[in-house]
């Protein structure tokens, strides 16, 4: 959403391409703002998924004020595990389709199998951007967490497994639950 914004050069976009640029964390107003923007845009009456947002306890109540929200899903992961994975993320820089070094590479080294564009690290995926981020993330978004186990919504996955396993892990307890893909 946020590098949506700051491609189509919409005011939101210019005030929110700093924190981007430099991996730090913008404003819960601003935060909002673009995800209220996105989510009055886009048809969510069967259903949507955001994915890092809500980051805090704020985000989340003003998230409940706009849209209603079925499960919340946390992907548990080490620190360690956390900057090994980061480290070696590479995205297309046209289409912005991302890649792993390891897990996820591209059929051609460098080169973005969709639309043949250059890879490159994203500008905050160095080990002392992330560690910031890290750091900021386990500060405000662990009670979140609790906010949403307290309501019977979170459904916790552990993310140290190979990527597909986790994401086999999220269908198998979706489903349980009775949601449907
Ligand atoms: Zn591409």
């Amino acid at each position: 959403m946020f590098r949506a914004e700051i491609s189509q050069g919409t005011s939101l976009g210019r005030l929110v391409k700093p924190f981007v640029e430099s991996g730090t964390l913008a404003s819960d107003e601003l935060v909002d703002a673009i995800v209220t923007h996105h989510l009055k845009r886009v048809d969510i009456s069967r259903g949507y998924v955001l994915d890092g947002y809500p980051r805090n306890v704020e985000q989340a109540t003003h998230l409940d004020r706009i849209a209603k929200l079925n499960l919340a899903i946390q992907i548990k992961i080490s620190d360690k595990e956390a900057v090994r994975r980061l480290q070696g993320r590479l995205q297309c820089r046209r289409c912005k389709q991302v890649y792993h070094k390891t897990y996820a590479p591209p059929i051609k080294p460098g080169v973005c199998v969709i639309c043949g564009g250059h890879l490159v690290k994203r500008a905050d995926d160095t080990e002392d951007v992330i560690r910031k981020r890290l750091a900021g993330f386990h500060f405000m978004t662990e009670p979140l967490a609790t906010y949403y186990r307290q309501r019977g919504v979170l459904l916790s996955i552990n993310g140290e497994q190979a990527i597909p396993y986790v994401f086999e892990d999220i269908l198998k307890k979706i489903r349980k639950l009775g949601f449907t893909e």
